[in-house]
């Protein structure tokens, strides 16, 4: 009975598509959909950016939590964007950057995007020789765009930093953290910690996780001795660290949301894989989230309401950065309901921004990753861990984690991931792309110079 609801609500969901060309190309295997990819390719300019980024989710970790939560034939949010292309992700070598570095972290490939510049793993948003170079977040402030940065793991952590930070070790999180940055610390005259810096770029939404980097004190300059939080209350932010404040904050001033001590709590949990697989189980909600964080499609939600309230009365719109973080962390801790709630979760998040741009047609929006991951579907037991979770479609579906030991951390992959797009300029997703080259297309939306 549950199937068959579930079937027709996804019947009725698809109904309700076809009514927007853009995506009606989504699935539509049996019709021809020229006419409907000719309307989905707009040139021009774009009034908002919305740049959705599931952490470490290429194919392999789509096809995972389509078939557990929607089916084989099912469709997720993120597969009805019209136009879909992949890309590549390699970063480059430190010592030598004509040579490719084939896998990238999310440091480099967060900074490939967010400047157009190929750079070293572990770099934020700088180049290899660790000069910083402007961000993509940055050129549209400056440019009189509104501009929000959503996450669910640290606000410091690569994918957030890289919008509003340069710091040349991805682990300079905040003032007591600068070992690895003497450059950068404001004691040696630098831009600070990465959370100092985000505070100073003034984004106006930062929302995530990180609140220990917030809370530590900064060690010099105009704001020595208060703390990172304090140094954003003094310039204008309002700062909240629970879903109740951030529903309450005003849109008249800029919101600084920490909602965690380090990465937000994750969605579910589920069987850990072993050598020899386990019995098939579903997923469960986990019990153990802490209930006063928000969820990403909460924090996405009051992102979009609060930009586009800012942006009502201006020619300019805004550029928002969502990130699904931690389905890269539960794919590193080969923990596949933890990989695959968050990627659930991610995708509730794109339905959002989703209706939005369908309220807002100038609005370009962006889904892809940054690298893939280690999750593979297997056939049986691998020479990893592996666990079989039962699926929507009532069958049973095995994965394998097998780049590292359990108690280790899976690695990323080299391979290219998917990048999907619709609004003006989305075209320049097709094909095979570099990460780099998303920064252009996001650039000439925004008619930045
Ligand atoms: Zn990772």
């Amino acid at each position: 009975m549950n199937a068959l609801r579930s079937k027709k609500a996804l019947f009725v969901a698809a109904a309700a598509i076809i009514a927007i060309p853009s995506a009606a190309l989504a699935g539509d295997g049996h019709q021809d959909n020229t006419w409907a990819a000719k309307q989905a390719i707009k040139g021009g300019q774009a009034r908002n950016v919305i740049l959705l980024i599931g952490d470490g989710m290429g194919d392999s970790e789509i096809t995972i939590a389509r078939n557990y939560q929607v089916g084989a034939n099912g469709r997720l949010s993120m597969d009805k964007l019209p136009l879909t292309g992949a890309y590549t992700t390699y970063a480059v070598q430190k010592a030598d950057p004509s040579k490719p570095d084939y896998v990238t972290d999310s440091a480099a490939s967060g900074s490939g995007w967010a400047t157009g510049h190929k750079t070293y793993n572990g770099a934020i948003s700088v180049l290899p020789n660790e000069k910083p170079v402007p961000t993509i977040l940055e050129l549209a402030k400056k440019a009189g765009y509104k501009t929000g940065d959503v996450t669910t793991a640290e606000l410091q952590d690569a994918t957030p930093a890289v919008l509003g930070s340069h710091v040349i070790n991805r682990d300079c999180k905040g003032p007591d953290a600068m070992a690895t940055c003497a450059v950068n610390d404001k004691v040696n005259g630098g831009a600070g910690s990465i959370a100092e810096q985000l505070v100073q770029t003034k984004p106006d939404l930062l929302l995530g996780g990180g609140k220990q980097y917030f809370d530590q004190t900064v060690k010099a300059g105009q704001y020595k001795g208060l703390t990172v939080a304090q140094q954003a209350q003094a310039n204008g932010y309002q700062v909240v660290t629970d879903a109740a404040g951030l529903t309450a904050a005003s849109a008249n001033k800029p919101i600084l949301g920490a909602f965690a001590k380090n990465n937000m709590d994750l969605e579910w949990v589920g069987p850990k894989p072993t050598r020899t697989g386990t019995e098939p189980a579903k997923c469960a909600v986990n019990t153990a989230r802490t209930a006063s964080q928000p969820h990403l499609v909460d924090m996405a939600d009051k992102a979009l309401t609060v930009l586009d309230k800012q942006t009502r009365n201006s020619r300019k719109g805004f550029f928002l950065q969502i990130e699904g973080a931690s389905i890269d962390k539960q794919d590193h801790a080969a923990n596949p309901c933890g990989q695959i709630g968050e990627t659930v979760a991610f995708d509730a998040a794109i339905k959002r921004v989703l209706q939005y741009q369908k309220q807002n047609p100038d609005t370009l929006v962006v889904v892809t990753a940054d690298h893939g991951h280690t999750s593979q579907i297997v056939e049986d037991v691998t020479l990893g861990y592996t666990a079989t979770l039962i699926t929507a479609d009532d069958a049973n579906m095995t994965i394998s984690y097998a780049t590292a030991d359990i108690a280790g951390s899976q690695q990323h992959t080299g391979t290219e991931v998917r990048i999907a797009a619709g609004g003006p300029q989305a075209a320049n997703v097709l094909g095979v792309t570099n990460q780099t080259d998303l920064f252009f297309t996001m650039k000439r939306a925004l008619g930045l110079k």
